[in-house]
C-alpha cells in the first residue's frame, strides 16, 4: 500500500512513511492533517486559562539549548519563596485561571521539601486549582539527588497535590543528539519510564519534542514513534507538544533555523503519526501566536493557554513573557475561523465561545 493509500484509509504509519510525509508538498500534507484534526475536533480550538510559574532558575544541569538557567549568559539566579508564589496566584486566581503550571530548574540547594511544599501550599489555598507540575527531568533530578526511586518521588507528588505532569524534558529521544544537547539530564528511557509510572498511578501527562536545532527529520519521527509505543501501553498522554527551538542566549550553535513550512509540516506529521494521542498543541510561546493560529489548519487543535507570564521560552527569545489577554486570544481564534473552546487541564470543555 503506498503512502497516500495509507493516509486515505487511516493506516498506521511507520518511520519510512513519516520521512516520506516530509517530501509531500505543504498543501497536500496539510489537507490530510486537517482532515484528521477535523474528524477528531471539528473546528474547535482548545485553550485554557493558566499561569506558568518557574520557581527557580538555579540548575545543576547544563543543557546547551537552555537560556533559562542561571549561567554566564543569564547571570540572574533566583529562587522564589512559597509566599511569593502564593501571592502571584492570589492575583491569577482572581483573573480566572484554572491551572497553574509549575516547572523549575534543578536546584540542589532548594531541598526536596521546598519542591514538594509548593504544591501542598497551593492546594491548601486554592483547592480547585489544577496543579500541573514536575517534568520527568525534575523527577529524575530529585530521585538522584535524594536517593529515591522514581516511584517514591511520584508517590510524594501525588501526596503533595500534583494533578498532572507537563511534558518537558523530552527534548529529542535520539541518544546521540541528546548526548550533545543535554548530556547528563534524564535519559530517553528514563523519561519514558517516569511517564509510564505516572500513567500507571492513574494520572495524565503531556509529551513534548524540542525540534529545530541539530536534530534531523528522522529523529523527530523516531521521537513520535517512541511516544506512540508508550501510549499504546498506557493511554496516559493527553497532548503532544512540538516545541520550536528558540535561538537566543544559549550555547547551542545552530546555523540554520527552520522555515515556517518545516514547522507546519512537523505539526501536520505529528497529527498523522500520533494516531493514539488526542490533541496536538501548537504552543504559541515557541511558535509565535501567528504561526500557532496557522497550525490550527495543519493538524493542531490546542493553543495551550493565556499563560499570563512565562520565563523559560522568553529567556531564549520567545514573545511569551507576559502572556496574552483573554479577549485578544478569543478574537485571534475567531478571526482565524475556529471556535474557541476553553478547556480544563484534562480537556473537559468548560465554555464554548460562539
Ligand atoms: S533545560 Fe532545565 S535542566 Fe537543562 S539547564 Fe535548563 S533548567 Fe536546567
Amino acid at each position: 500500500m503506498n503512502l497516500l493509500e495509507k493516509l486515505d484509509t487511516n493506516e498506521r504509519l511507520n518511520l519510512e512513511d513519516g520521512m516520506a510525509l516530509y517530501e509531500l508538498d505543504l498543501f497536500t500534507l496539510g489537507q490530510y492533517a486537517n482532515a484528521r484534526r477535523r474528524a477528531l475536533h471539528q473546528d474547535k480550538a482548545f485553550f485554557n486559562i493558566n499561569r506558568h510559574i518557574n520557581p527557580t532558575n538555579i540548575c545543576k544541569d547544563i543543557c546547551k539549548f537552555c537560556a533559562f538557567s542561571a549561567n554566564r549568559k543569564n547571570p540572574n539566579p533566583y529562587t522564589m519563596s512559597h509566599e511569593e508564589i502564593l501571592g502571584i496566584l492570589d492575583n491569577s486566581v482572581k483573573n480566572g485561571i484554572t491551572e497553574v503550571h509549575v516547572v523549575s530548574a534543578h536546584n540542589p540547594d532548594a531541598g526536596f521539601e521546598w519542591y514538594m511544599e509548593i504544591f501542598s501550599k497551593i492546594k491548601a489555598r486554592f483547592p480547585a486549582l489544577h496543579v500541573k507540575a514536575m517534568t520527568a527531568a525534575e523527577i529524575n533530578f530529585l530521585a538522584t539527588e535524594y536517593k529515591l526511586s522514581f516511584e517514591e518521588v511520584i508517590g510524594k507528588m501525588i501526596e503533595y497535590g500534583v494533578d498532572s505532569m507537563p511534558g518537558g524534558g523530552a527534548e529529542i529521544f535520539d541518544e546521540k543528539v541528546r548526548e550533545y544537547i543535554c548530556k547528563g539530564k534524564v535519559s530517553s528511557a528514563e523519561w519514558l519510564q517516569i511517564h509510564e509510572l505516572w500513567h500507571k498511578r492513574g494520572h495524565e501527562s503531556n509529551a513534548t519534542m524540542l525540534f529545530g536545532h541539530v536534530e534531523k527529520r528522522e529523529h523527530r519521527i523516531d521521537h513520535m514513534l517512541r511516544l506512540r509505543d508508550l501510549q499504546d501501553k498506557t493511554g496516559g498522554f493527553n497532548a503532544f507538544i512540538p516545541l520550536v527551538y528558540q535561538r537566543d542566549n544559549n550555547y547551542l550553535h545552530v546555523e540554520d533555523f527552520l522555515s515556517s513550512t518545516e514547522i507546519l509540516k512537523t505539526y501536520a506529521i505529528s497529527r498523522l503519526m500520533l494516531d493514539n494521542i488526542a490533541h496536538i498543541k501548537a504552543y504559541w510561546a515557541t511558535s509565535t501566536i501567528n504561526l500557532a493560529l496557522v497550525a490550527l489548519e495543519y493538524g493542531a487543535d490546542d493553543l495551550d493557554g493565556t499563560i499570563e507570564a512565562e520565563a523559560i521560552q522568553s529567556a531564549a527569545g520567545a514573545s511569551s513573557a507576559h502572556g496574552l489577554k483573554l479577549e485578544t486570544f478569543l478574537e485571534l481564534i475567531e478571526t482565524s475561523g475556529f471556535t474557541p473552546v476553553q478547556r480544563d487541564s484534562l480537556y473537559n470543555e468548560i465554555q464554548i465561545y460562539k
